[in-house]
């Protein structure tokens, strides 16, 4: 086996896939895995180039030592490869099953014209390797600070802040407004996505490892921000970026009319009970407003609730199906896991381009029952007992800024480059800081605050950002 040349002797091979119209019957994940040996030859595609873009800023937002790992896998040196993997990385098991692998679109094997090194794959094998066979112990905090800090939120973001500085030795409290810890992880990403059982995982190692978790807990009141504020030594806020941007549309109040994050929220929530959602797409004509993943989550949702048929608006013309152009994301118009499994039920591609909701229709008590939209300048009309809005989210919401005495910018943000807010001991991370973007960036945004944030307790820091 040659790794130099490894890209010329192997081809890449991804994870095997359910298929499409048999994966919706279960909302369990549905990617297979390489063997051991399998996932070797894949680690020794990688180039060791040059100048590996996957690690730089077009790649990967957390710099991942993406070559160094690659190399180790190739070796079957798991150990070394999980190690150079969590020095930059302090969740693969998310990134490797969610991230839209910016690393490989930028990644030199792909650019010259052969496939690109399946990077997040042998990321995610690397993390389950190694919680499989047991590399992954909990890792006491040598030292211990004396210092207490407050995390606000318990998504990417928060829980990478939280794990770093528990690990400076700083004492960690995270507070989260829902019943389980995660974020988007746990109740906005679906299942079949991430499985929660992963994020659980995560969670209990953490516990394991110092981190406080106080649920049902919500900052926006003043009373819980005046007692953080008083019985803390720096309160961190990581509470993403939830203020949903709004549909203008005739009688949008229609019963059967659901924001997308409460309808996700939902289905996530009756799964982990063993229940049906109380807001399920059965026997229902479902239609999303929206083209981004929350929009192909909810059209996902949908069919595994068992829908009659799901149709997706989106306002945008649709774009030429061009291959991924460097070092941007694909804008693509190929279909994603959710389309694609609505053409394996359906039979047609979900996305009605230049279209949108002009207004809806309802039955005497008040039941959503169609959609009158314009495709292109023309009226019609769709048949639909449930809407979806998934067009996106405006930025943070501005209550719990408020009850820290604080303002959100004209684009919903809060916190400057450096993480810090108008009051001293008060950071902001994450896609409350930074807008909505992506777990991997949530993920880096917590870490480079905790390094503030451990700069501004301690008067240095040389905690890795
Ligand atoms: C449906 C959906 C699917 C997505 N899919 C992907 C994907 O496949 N890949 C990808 O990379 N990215 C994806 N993203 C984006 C990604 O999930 C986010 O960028 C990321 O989760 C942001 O992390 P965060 O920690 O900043 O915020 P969040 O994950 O939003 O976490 C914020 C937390 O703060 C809590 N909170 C808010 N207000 C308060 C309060 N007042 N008091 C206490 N707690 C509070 C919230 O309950 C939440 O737990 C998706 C986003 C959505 C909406």
């Amino acid at each position: 086996m040659g790794k130099t040349t490894g890209f010329m002797d192997y081809k890449r091979v991804d994870l095997p896939v359910a298929d499409p119209a048999c994966r919706t019957d279960s909302f369990g994940e549905f990617h297979g895995a390489l063997s051991p040996a399998e996932r070797q030859l894949q680690g020794a595609r990688c180039m060791n180039c040059g100048v590996p873009f996957c690690q730089s800023e077009f790649g990967c937002p957390l710099h991942n030592l993406v070559p160094e790992w690659n190399d180790e896998v190739f070796h079957g040196n798991w150990q070394h490869a999980l190690d150079r993997l969590l020095k930059t990385n302090n969740f693969p098991e998310f990134t490797g099953r969610v991230c839209p692998a910016l690393c490989e679109s930028a990644c030199v094997c792909g650019l010259y014209g052969d496939a690109a090194i399946s990077v997040r794959d042998n990321e995610l094998a690397i993390i389950e390797y190694a919680y499989e066979h047991g590399l992954i112990a909990p890792h006491m905090p040598p030292v211990v600070s004396g210092k207490q800090v407050a995390v606000v939120g318990s998504g990417p973001a928060g829980l990478a802040a939280a794990d770093q500085l528990n690990q400076r030795g700083h004492s960690v409290v995270v507070f989260e407004r829902d019943d389980r810890p995660g974020g988007l992880l746990m109740y906005g990403i679906p299942n079949m996505k991430l499985d929660k059982s992963v994020v659980e995982r995560r969670l209990r190692r953490m516990e394991s490892e110092g981190v406080t978790f106080v649920t049902g807990k919500d900052a926006a009141d003043p009373a819980t921000a005046e007692r953080l504020l008083a019985e803390y030594d720096a309160v961190v806020l990581c509470c993403g970026a939830r203020q949903a941007r709004t549909v203008p549309m005739d009688n949008a109040s229609a019963a059967g009319v659901y924001q997308a994050m409460e309808y996700l929220t939902q289905s996530t929530r009756a799964i982990l009970a063993g229940q049906d959602s109380v807001c399920t797409a059965r026997g229902r004509d479902v239609i999303v407003i929206g083209n981004g993943d929350t929009a192909t989550d909810c059209v996902a949702t949908a069919l595994r609730q068992g829908a009659s048929s799901v149709t997706q608006l989106v306002r945008k013309p649709a774009p030429a199906d061009a291959a991924p152009v460097w070092p941007y994301r694909s804008r693509s118009g190929r279909p994603d896991y959710g389309q694609e499994e609505a053409i394996a039920k359906f039979g047609r591609d979900p996305r009605m381009y230049e279209t949108v909701a002009k207004a809806l229709e309802t039955d005497e008590s008040g039941a959503l029952t169609a959609v009158r939209c314009l495709t292109a300048g023309k009226e019609h009309t769709l048949p639909a007992q449930m809407l979806l809005l998934a067009a996106g989210f405006s930025g943070a919401e501005p209550d719990v800024a408020a009850a820290f005495g604080l303002t959100l910018d004209e684009r919903g943000r809060l916190g400057d480059s450096r993480f810090r807010t108008a009051n001293e001991k008060v950071f902001a991370a994450g896609d409350m800081r930074r807008g909505a973007t992506l777990v991997a960036s949530a993920i880096a945004e917590g870490r480079a605050c905790a390094r503030a944030v451990d700069e501004y307790l301690e008067g240095y820091t040389n905690m890795n950002g």
